[in-house]
């Protein structure tokens, strides 16, 4: 078990500073034509991939083996810092590898979370689809359907998978659908379907408010036939999980969208004090230049005082966000720690990017500034990877051991 610290190790803050310096080199200067564009940046995800930051290895050393658990929400936050919709863009594919890392094999995970990367000349994308028209928060009710056919040891997939990010894009989709339904989410589980697999298309591609740099998009599985080893985790172990299931014991197992969002919550949470830090940034900077009533409007302690909370708050979220990270690799969490720091850093975001606005007044209004675009990107923490509201549940119901509804 590693010792918990605030401090960096020489690693983390060599990664710190190698990914600021892209993101503001590389990241923070084509935030406001992608966003413009509305399409995944290709271009600087290619960047990303030639310096090794878009790898396998990043990934890897990134979430697997950094026993700290702090080195992926350092690399976020610096990342999101940039623009949160191309750095989703580059971060989308590890919710397919975490989905990967959360329920596969040993042999599974060697296998197919390098190939939700590829290579900077031959650059792949993965997509981890979950979300359904009918089934966002409450995943349990699941209706894409997985049926196995023993003479042929296949697996079918049908059904609408909504909100996938880089869904129809990616080379890999990682899908979790529903084998028995009558189970709820522990009939469930999570396949792979690799790229050229007839029956897999994309649906609409959704228009959104915020980190439209980022492809979100349904994705269609129409009589889709998966070899049986694309199952997540073996055909073995998902069976014996139905018999404990259907004779009513406990499986202990994580159900598994649950697993890889508990795993990724840290992460996400992280992604929103990058937003939070970047528009704070803007904002004390416009304070001590802006001029109102002779006097830059920093003096005022309606301003200064904003700027000190933001400040406090900012803070206050990350150290959330790391005590989650550290134990999410270390026994795990004992008290919904991955849903308060997710929940804090959320509203965080939300909150300080809206008074950024304020500070910058009507400029703050206009895609002059940045600050308009971050706002618009800061409201997506308070939806995905569970919203507001399903934080609230899940920590409500471990501070209280009560099942609340
Ligand atoms: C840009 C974007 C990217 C996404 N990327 C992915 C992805 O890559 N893969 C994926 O699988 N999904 C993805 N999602 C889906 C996302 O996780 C869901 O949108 C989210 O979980 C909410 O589900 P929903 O939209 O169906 O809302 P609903 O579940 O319908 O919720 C609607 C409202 O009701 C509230 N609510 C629901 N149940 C309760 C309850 N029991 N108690 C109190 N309040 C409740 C919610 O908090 C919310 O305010 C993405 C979504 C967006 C917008």
């Amino acid at each position: 078990m590693a010792e918990f610290s605030l401090a960096l190790n020489e690693d983390q803050l060599q990664i710190q500073k190698w990914i600021h310096d892209f993101a503001e080199n590389v990241v923070r200067p084509a935030a406001h034509e992608w966003d413009e564009r509305e399409e995944f940046p290709f271009p600087i995800v290619e960047e990303a991939a030639k310096i090794g930051l878009y790898s396998f290895d990043f990934f890897a050393q990134a979430s697997m083996g950094d026993p700290t658990g702090l080195t992926m929400p350092v690399a976020l936050e610096e990342l999101f810092w940039g623009d949160a919709g191309i750095g989703l863009a580059i971060f989308g594919s590890g919710l397919a590898a975490a989905g990967i890392a959360a329920n596969g094999t040993p042999e599974q995970v060697m296998e197919w979370v390098p190939q939700c990367f590829g290579e900077p000349d031959d650059l792949k994308i993965g997509a981890f689809c979950v979300s359904e028209p009918d089934a966002g928060s409450d995943v349990s009710s699941l209706k894409t359907k997985a049926v196995y056919h023993e003479a042929t040891d296949e697996w079918v997939l049908n059904g609408t998978k909504a909100w996938a990010t880089n869904g129809g894009l990616a080379h890999l989709h990682v899908v979790t659908a529903t084998v028995d339904p009558t189970l709820g989410s522990r009939g469930q589980a999570t396949f792979l379907v690799p790229e050229g697999t007839p029956g897999i298309s994309q649906g609409q591609k959704y228009k959104k408010h915020g980190i439209r740099a980022s492809h979100t998009a349904e994705v269609v599985l129409d009589d889709c036939r998966i070899p049986g080893r694309m199952l997540l985790g073996g055909k073995e172990k998902l069976d014996e999980k139905l018999a404990r299931a259907r004779g009513g014991t406990k499986t202990g197992a994580k159900q598994p969208a649950m697993a890889t969002f508990e795993a990724t919550r840290p992460a996400v949470a992280a992604q929103a004090i990058g937003v939070a830090r970047a528009a704070y940034e803007e904002a004390l900077a416009y304070a001590k230049e802006r001029v109102a009533f002779g006097k830059p409007i920093i003096m005022n302690q309606a301003i200064a005082f904003l700027l000190a909370d933001m400040a406090t708050e900012i803070d206050a979220a990350r150290m959330l966000v790391w005590r989650a990270a550290w134990l999410a690799g270390n026994g795990g969490y004992t008290n919904a720690e991955g849903s308060m720091a997710k929940l804090k850093a959320g509203r965080v975001a939300v909150w300080v990017t809206e008074r950024a606005i304020q500070i910058h007044g009507g400029y703050g209004y206009t895609r002059e500034y940045p600050v308009e675009r971050m706002h618009r990107d800061a409201k997506i923490f308070d939806i995905f990877e569970g919203t507001e509201q399903i934080q609230q549940l899940v920590i409500s119901r471990a501070i209280s051991g009560l099942r609340i509804e």
